[in-house]
């Protein structure tokens, strides 16, 4: 069907629609169209000797930013390398022919690192356009080219392509994976974010349609139509991307040093609007390989038996590692519910902050038998003792003051019976006793927060409506929304879902929460700050029941601070300890304490120390590089620093600890005036020892100490050094010794 010059315009048209008609039956439905469409791949399609050239232009898929405008997700060019397998079927020669293929397999497979028979068979193929490589870097693509270059006289260029297109890139690795999700080999959204604003992020694909012979150059009359792509819109995100660093980095070290099963969250949200600042999740992934397992879990992946355990076992990890454990699924809350209780009976005026309460150690609920975690009891106690010792028969009696009608009313109120509606896919929907299914048992295990689960999101923003006045907030990861040209197009609303409880009600909560972190959760203090906690630990029944195995614990810690107006919540997570720790109070309050540490200077809050936090407080050592040693003296004095001089040279060439480096006060600065000397210093014992203690060992050694940890209250005992006892360092060296109050028990 040789089409020549000078026919009708009419007989043009037709072979346009006969070529248009072709190429849709090439494509298998919709599916296709949605793909070239919606993802912008490059498609053509030939038929006989005419072509109709419809190529999409790739739309680049909408940039994530953080709430600084740093990158979390960019759209970077790659290209999709293709052959015409036709274009060599019609050499007459087959020696030439032959000479193409193996060229093109050779230089093809060696660059694209894929198999050379299957190129090979694929220049083999009825078709004008076969994908030998999707998505390869600027570099790989310049070695194509010059390839394509290099073999002018195969002419080559009439054989293998490349188009253009886009490929996601996360610059920072795992940094919030969980929270970002990732996308297919289409750059269509899977996962977290990336899915569930698909279509926002999804760009327009522009398309050229021209009419070409099968070698591409133009046919002899002239047809073509150019609709440009529209990049995708941006999203900029509450998260920031330091506090999200921050927090995945104490969550995973909680996971290591408490040996986590089955991972851990945490997250760190404004209470006042709602805005998600970091939410962790470990272990996670790199969504620049979504698909590729931890070291660890491939090894779990090997060591199953046979192939079809193998794949299930991949597949369950897979889903495990993406899944975005804050949202997506439930658990007991344990004593942190308490604050909510508490706030329910205060607002509802059954309580008042000196109401007492009653604790023999046991509680008797319509034949019901309950323990409290003393043994001995707790004896008469204020709400604030009650709830700072998480006295659970304390919070049955308040539970049932509060009566199973009012409390279920608050439940919901509180928006525990609903999904957060947080913008992210699969959040998970709470289990719970319905208010006709609860009896006097049901609110009795309910009041002290057992027998039902929600989401630690729903628990945050339950936490944070306790004490920011009583409002529920929306919690969202999507501040703005951009168009192409960096403008804002949609802006998320931070208005209140509703007021639960009176901001009286709240204010007490605040003197509550304090009361508890200064009594009860002392680990997750922070020297310097004001701060509210309350910590849990719950059993997994339903799982102890199915293995039987007894040591299955979730350790919870919430906090929220400044505590006299706040603005940030943090709850942690650690599912599943095998360590010899289990107590939210012991595992997971340290990483709320170190969060919150980090968080609150960073976010502009200067701390207040009293004199007790002074002498503990960490010190920075100054630079004295190139000083005299008399100017570096002066200089390490001025910042509270002891020294001690090696060498006999007169300026400073090195000093140990380095520039920068913490220290807690007191602490000595080594000078070396002589880059050859070297001072040694045998690390003393300083585990089970008193802060004070610590200092006075550590100083006669000529070490230095980092506090890890809370100190914050006397008489605790240090538990863990960084460096083993007797290990020879330089002088100076620093070595973090960390403290925890082992008894902060909140069962
Ligand atoms: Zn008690």
């Amino acid at each position: 069907m040789a089409l020549k010059a000078g026919k009708t315009m009419v007989v043009r048209m037709v072979v346009v629609l006969v070529v248009l008609i072709l190429a849709l039956s090439l494509v298998s439905g919709a599916s296709l169209v949605h793909i070239m469409v919606i993802n912008g791949e490059k498609y053509q399609s030939y038929a006989s000797e005419q072509q109709l050239y419809d190529s999409l232009v790739t739309a680049p898929r909408g940039d994530i930013y953080d709430r600084n405008m740093q990158f979390l997700a960019k759209s970077s060019p790659a290209w999709t390398v293709f052959i015409t397998p036709n274009g060599i079927n019609k050499l007459k020669d087959e020696k030439e022919a032959e000479q193409v293929r193996t060229t093109i397999a050779e230089n093809l497979s060696r660059i694209l690192e894929v198999d050379y028979q299957t190129i090979y068979d694929d220049t083999k193929k009825n078709s004008y356009y076969v994908i030998v490589k999707k998505k390869i870097e600027k570099e790989t693509a310049d070695q194509v080219r010059q390839f394509i270059v290099d073999h002018k006289d195969l002419e080559i260029v009439k054989y293998v392509g490349l188009d253009e297109t886009t490929k996601r890139y996360y610059p920072n690795g795992n940094l919030a994976s969980v929270v970002l999700g990732f996308v297919g080999s289409d750059d269509q959204g899977l996962a977290g974010i990336e899915s569930y604003y698909d279509n926002d992020l999804t760009g327009i694909a522009g398309r050229v349609v021209a009419a070409k012979t099968a070698l591409g150059t133009d046919m002899p009359f002239s047809y073509e139509k150019v609709e440009s792509a529209t990049k995708g819109k941006s999203l900029v995100l509450t998260l920031d991307s330091y506090i999200q660093y921050t927090a995945e980095k104490y969550l995973a070290a909680a996971i290591a040093e408490n040996q986590i099963a089955e991972r851990g969250a945490a997250v760190v949200m404004n209470v006042k609007s709602g805005a998600v600042l970091a939410m962790a999740v470990k272990g996670d992934f790199d969504p620049n390989a979504p698909f590729t397992l931890s070291a660890e879990d491939e090894k779990k992946v090997a060591a199953a038996e046979g192939e079809e355990a193998q794949n299930k076992l991949r597949s369950d990890l897979l889903n495990r590692q993406w899944r975005n454990k804050a949202v997506s699924d439930t658990y007991e809350p344990g004593s942190v519910f308490k604050v909510v209780t508490a706030a329910i009976a205060i607002e509802e005026n059954q309580i008042n902050k000196n109401s007492t309460f009653y604790c023999s150690g046991h509680a008797t609920v319509a034949g019901q038998g309950y323990n409290c975690h003393k043994k001995g009891g707790h004896g008469s106690q204020t709400l604030m003792q009650a709830i700072s010792n998480s006295c659970n028969p304390a919070f049955i009696t308040i539970g049932q003051l509060v009566g199973v009608q009012t409390f279920s009313k608050y439940f919901k109120a509180f928006g525990l019976t609903e999904k957060t509606g947080i913008d992210l896919p699969g959040e998970a929907t709470s289990t719970y006793h319905s208010e006709e299914k609860m009896g006097k048992v049901e609110l009795a295990s309910s009041s002290f927060g057992q027998t039902f689960n929600v989401t630690p999101m729903q628990l945050i923003t339950a936490i944070a409506a306790s004490v920011n006045g009583g409002y529920i907030v929306q919690p969202h990861l999507v501040e703005k929304k951009l168009d192409e040209n960096g403008k804002v197009v949609e802006t998320a609303s931070t208005a209140n879902k509703r007021q639960v409880i009176s901001e009286t009600t709240s204010a007490t909560m605040r003197e509550l929460m304090e009361f508890v972190a200064k009594n009860g959760a002392k680990n997750a203090l922070v020297t310097g700050y004001r701060i509210g906690a309350k910590t849990g630990t719950s059993q997994k029944v339903s799982k102890i029941l199915a293995t039987g195995d007894h040591y299955l614990y979730i350790g919870s810690c919430a906090t929220v601070a400044p505590i006299d107006n706040p603005e940030i919540a943090v709850i942690v997570m650690l599912d599943e300890p095998k360590g010899d720790k289990y107590y939210g109070g012991v595992i997971s309050a340290p990483v709320n304490s170190k969060i919150m540490a980090d968080v609150l200077p960073y976010l502009g809050y200067e701390p207040s120390y009293t004199d007790e936090e002074l002498k503990k407080l960490s010190l920075t050592v100054p630079d004295v590089a190139g000083l005299t040693a008399a100017e570096a003296k002066a200089k390490v004095t001025a910042a509270k620093l002891e020294y001690k001089t090696v060498g006999s040279g007169e300026t400073i060439v090195r000093q140990l600890p380095a520039a920068g480096s913490k220290v807690i006060s007191g602490g000595i600065v080594i000078l070396y005036t002589d880059a050859e000397a070297v001072q040694k210093a045998s690390v003393p014992n300083m585990v089970g020892l008193t802060a004070g203690d610590v200092n006075k060992v550590a100083a006669a050694a000529g070490i230095n100490v980092e506090f890890s940890g809370n100190t914050n209250t006397g008489g605790l005992k240090s538990y863990r050094q960084s460096i083993d006892p007797g290990t020879e360092v330089d002088a100076g060296t620093i070595v973090t010794v960390s403290f925890r109050d082992d008894s902060a028990i909140d069962g």
